[in-house]
């Protein structure tokens, strides 16, 4: 496994790869290797016979209070999972290989970014989209592998995807979890014991909303969110925020659309601060496909 650090030495490598008739997919992230991306990584192995993983701390998506300085970094341990699973380079550039000190070039998502996240993550998205945009112009792949996980980033980008004409097939990947529910994230280990006890209620919240959305009559957006608002705060935690939208324009769903959902794929989309930690998590109600 070749560990690359230069985006000219990047797409040297890949260059070759592809010259070589090879299938290049790449993982993006930000390090501190879970299960979660284990299985995006496995996913590539499938898909493709070249796989990159790119692991980089992305200083442009972190707001001014937000935690990129204490973001946990792995990298020796990331290396080491990496490795056991064949893949056959890490990208893992520094700061300044990836943005000059006068960069003023920005790639910017402006509708599906506005909801969710985006009202309180301002430039979130766009730091998100540009990165990954120089991601695969330094990595070249055939293919991309992202999580559900981050359901809007992933729609976020398979947008930018299609809109900017990237030669690249987005695949996303289910959510791993842990096996209380709680969505695997490198942000888990911030909580402490109490919090990571009481963590796993977002998922079951998630999983109740979903049930009553699709069993009950006469249900309103504003009595389920009410409903997850007050159980989580319940706990301790304090909600971002809950909503439940479509999950092709992450637009709002009214009450009017919820007496009728069997042609709309709903998504239940939260964030949730225990003490200092932003947990997200989402469920994704396809009809006849429930996941
Ligand atoms: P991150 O390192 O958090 O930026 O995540 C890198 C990629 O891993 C993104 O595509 C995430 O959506 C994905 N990912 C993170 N956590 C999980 C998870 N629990 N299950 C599946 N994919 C995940």
């Amino acid at each position: 496994m070749k560990i690359i650090s230069t985006i000219s030495e990047m797409q040297n490598a890949s260059q070759e790869a592809r010259m070589a008739g090879l299938r290049i997919a790449v993982v993006p992230t930000m390090g501190c290797l879970h299960e979660g991306h284990i299985s995006l990584i496995e996913k590539a192995k499938q898909l493709a016979n070249f796989v990159i993983v790119t692991i980089f701390v992305n200083p442009t998506q972190f707001g001014e209070n937000e935690d990129f300085s204490t973001y946990p970094r792995t990298f020796d341990r990331d290396c080491q999972i990496c490795k056991d699973l064949t893949v056959d380079v890490i990208f893992a550039p520094q700061d300044n290989e990836m943005y000059h000190s006068d960069a003023s070039t920005w790639v910017e998502e402006i509708q599906l970014s506005e909801n969710l996240c985006g009202k309180t993550r301002k430039g979130h998205f766009r730091g998100v989209t540009t990165v990954v945009a120089k991601l695969f112009n330094a990595t070249m792949p055939h293919k991309a592998i992202f999580g559900q996980k981050d359901a809007q980033q992933a729609l976020i980008i398979k947008r930018m995807i299609r809109d900017l004409n990237f030669p690249v097939e987005m695949i996303i990947a289910p959510t791993i979890r842990e096996n209380d529910g709680l969505a695997m994230s490198s942000r888990n280990k911030y909580l402490s014991e109490k919090e990571r006890k009481t963590a796993p209620i977002i998922n079951q919240l998630l999983i109740e909303i979903e049930e009553k959305l699709l069993n009950e009559q006469a249900i309103s957006v504003e009595s389920l969110k009410e409903y997850f608002t007050s159980s989580i705060t319940a706990v301790g935690g304090k909600v971002d925020y809950i909503e439940i939208v479509d999950a092709n324009n992450l637009k709002n769903i009214t009450d009017k659309q919820l007496d009728d959902i069997t042609n709309t794929e709903i998504l239940i989309a939260t964030a949730v601060y225990m003490n200092t930690t932003r947990l997200i998590d989402n469920q994704l109600i396809l009809h006849n496909d429930v996941s």
